[in-house]
């Protein structure tokens, strides 16, 4: 069966689109923050594994005992691949990063008595979970959108004592790198889980929770080569020992009777349902490639490409760029134009110069409303703007499925 997409065409790994003018140009995609399609690698570890897959610990054939091996297997591979040690570290595979700090949100049997210090530069994942479970105590921004460890001493230092400091590993607003060491040293000083939101972290740098202090850290499989549906939550084992899973439901359970319920041990109590397996599959596959492609030469194009990307936006008249725009950054930039609505920015870009961004408010309403200066509320009614980022490519990323007859 063929599958065609009549927006655009493939030219080996280069996208190639019709614009309004009616003129084919190569499409840029500068829209990888939200989502990075797959690499090769993930492609082939995908296909490779589609004619074995079958039940994750339901079943006593061959194929059963294979997938069951190849999901459980994969729990350590993730969890070393944060610099995590699997003695003392679990893997589970929510869908994504949202989905994962939910779970440990719930999980961590939070009471509206309970501080979780979190900060205006959360993505909303990393928001609303301790939102909906604990009070919340937030550390504040600068007119850059950073903040220093400082800033979130004095937060962890009021009273009363928070349990829980969430913080981002990377901010998918302006690519700001938070001092991840010095906050989860003071942090730990104080006796403070510390969890990070891996989503935009993950995909660009080598991450090592242990020689950061780190205790949990989410990340998305969709935003590093992989596709929708597989994320991790990386965490201590003591963790997810006791208490109520999340989901209920098949697989959680070691007994179950119409008015009580064992639950079971190790990470399948946090698993009820049938996992994604083939979603894991490509999450270790992305993961394995990333470490053993060596980071050097990834890390120095993305700087490349980042700095080039500075410069063009520094030459539009008009141009204004939220954050911080020198020093070690996340490769992304997001800028207004003065006098044209970000939606209509971003239209133009995609469909007069084949170029993809975003634009809107990025899921991070009160940290857009403290770079842009607004009141709560005039965020995403009012104001937006575009975000343009990049992942560095590996070897023919792009192409292995679309072309495929
Ligand atoms: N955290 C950050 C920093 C993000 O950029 C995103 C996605 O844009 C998320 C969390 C949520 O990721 P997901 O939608 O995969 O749950």
């Amino acid at each position: 069966m063929s599958l065609s997409f009549t927006a655009g065409q493939f030219v080996g790994d280069d996208l190639w689109v019709s614009v309004l003018d009616g003129d084919p140009r190569q499409y840029v995609d500068l829209d990888t923050a939200a989502t990075s399609s797959a690499s090769v690698a993930v492609a082939h570890a995908v296909q490779e594994f589609l004619p074995w897959y079958a039940s994750v610990h339901r079943g006593a054939g061959i194929r059963s005992q294979l997938t069951s091996a190849r999901y459980e297997g994969a729990r350590d591979t993730m969890v070393r691949f944060v610099g995590g040690d699997p003695a003392t570290h679990v893997a589970l595979f929510p869908r994504n990063t949202t989905e994962a700090l939910n779970l440990l949100a719930f999980r961590l049997d939070l009471t509206k008595d309970d501080v979780v210090v979190t900060t205006a530069v959360e993505h909303h994942a990393n928001l609303l979970p301790w939102q909906r479970h604990a009070r919340l105590r937030v550390v504040d921004v600068d007119e850059q959108g950073t903040f220093d460890v400082a800033a979130v001493e004095a937060a962890l230092d009021q009273h009363p004592r928070p349990r829980v400091l969430a913080v981002t590993g990377g901010s998918n607003v302006t690519g700001w790198l938070p001092d991840l060491r010095g906050i989860a040293a003071a942090a730990h000083q104080r006796g403070v889980l510390v969890v990070v939101d891996g989503a935009q972290l993950v995909p660009h740098r080598p991450v090592d929770i242990s020689a950061l202090g780190v205790d949990v850290i989410a990340f998305s499989g969709h935003k590093m080569y992989a596709p929708f549906g597989a994320g991790a939550l990386i965490a201590p084992r003591s963790l997810f020992t006791d208490g109520e899973p999340f989901l209920v439901g098949g697989g959680a359970v070691g007994a179950v009777s119409f008015d009580d319920v064992v639950w079971a041990n190790g990470p399948d109590r946090d698993d009820a349902g049938s996992p994604n397996v083939i979603g894991v599959v490509a999450l270790t596959a992305s993961a394995q490639e990333l470490s053993s492609d060596g980071w050097s030469s990834a890390l120095a194009h993305e700087e490349h490409l980042l700095r080039a990307l500075d410069s063009e936006l520094a030459s539009v008249p008009g141009l204004h760029r939220l954050g911080p725009v020198t020093g070690d950054r996340l490769p992304v930039a997001t800028f207004n134009l003065e006098g044209v609505p970000h939606g209509l920015l971003a239209a133009r870009l995609a469909n007069e110069y084949a170029i993809g961004t975003r634009s809107g408010c990025f899921c991070a309403h009160p940290y857009m409303g403290r770079l842009l200066g607004l009141s709560e509320g005039e965020v995403g009614r009012f104001h937006a703007d575009v975000r343009a980022g990049f992942r560095h490519r590996l070897p023919g990323a792009v192409r292995v499925s679309a072309n495929r007859q």
